[in-house]
């Protein structure tokens, strides 16, 4: 696949360890991709250069023929430090699109499960899927440390009061005191969650570390008999 070149145009924090980066082409040629799908970013480092994926976090239509990441800097990682440093206007290489973690367009129950960055993808297939005038009950398990890990969180509130279909169910590892929601790791209450939906079982979409992804695949297989057609997952490592 061809390489392209990608300047950076846009950055923010989301969090004390998750920035967010919007990317152009330098050709201004489209970037196509479609929601829940990556791209791989080629990154210059001390050993030669990095191969490093990152999957969209906004749905085309809101991307506009941009790239949008959310890159969680890892202790003592190459990659993700130089996306953190890297300045506005500053290019690098990449190629895609890559991946078939997609949602179907079809109007069809879906419980969407993540922690952390993990929650890009997601993020993607929400955007693109909230707005068309379809009826079934879409919910998102979102894991975070502290409330301040929250990605996108008014985004995802302001979600919640428009529309009624879609519910957001946040939970915390290290919950502040007075913290009266969730606690915990998102695998502890899927089951819960499963359980208590109304009308068809949801489909499943995982998305972050494998621990996460193989603990919350095994409870919907072992403990709730889920159809393996019916999950659908990203491993990020
Ligand atoms: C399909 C795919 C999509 C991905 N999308 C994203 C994304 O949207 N955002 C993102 O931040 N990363 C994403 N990743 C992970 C990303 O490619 C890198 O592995 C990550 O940035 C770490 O690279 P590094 O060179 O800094 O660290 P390395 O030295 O390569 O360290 C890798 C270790 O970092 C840890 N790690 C990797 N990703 C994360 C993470 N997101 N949060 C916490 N710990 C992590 C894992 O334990 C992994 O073993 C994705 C990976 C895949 C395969």
């Amino acid at each position: 696949m061809q390489r392209r070149r990608l300047k950076l145009l846009d950055a923010r924090p989301l969090s004390s360890t998750v920035r967010e980066l919007t990317l152009g082409a330098v050709d201004g040629q489209p970037l196509p991709f479609r929601s829940g799908q990556f791209w791989n970013f080629y990154l210059p480092s001390s050993a030669g250069e990095l191969k490093r994926s990152y999957s969209l976090a906004a749905a085309p239509a809101e991307a506009q023929d941009r790239l949008q990441v959310a890159v969680t800097r890892v202790a003592g990682g190459e990659g993700s430090q130089f996306l953190h440093a890297l300045a506005l206007g500053e290019e690098l290489e990449a190629d895609g699109p890559h991946g078939l973690f997609m949602a179907p367009p079809q109007d069809v129950p879906i419980l969407f499960v993540a922690a952390g960055t993990g929650l890009s993808p997601l993020r993607a297939m929400l955007q693109e899927r909230l707005p068309r005038p379809q009826a079934a009950p879409l919910a998102l398990l979102f894991g975070c440390r502290t409330p301040d890990d929250l990605l996108w969180g008014a985004e995802l509130r302001a979600w919640v009061r428009a529309q009624p279909r879609f519910r957001l169910e946040v939970t915390l590892s290290r919950p502040p005191a007075g913290w009266s929601g969730r606690q915990g790791y998102v695998q502890s209450h899927v089951r819960e969650l499963v359980e208590a939906w109304s009308g068809p079982r949801p489909q499943v979409y995982i998305c972050g570390l494998s621990a996460l992804v193989q603990d919350v695949r095994r409870v919907l297989k072992e403990e709730l008999q889920y159809d393996r057609r019916a999950i659908h997952s990203e491993r990020y490592d």
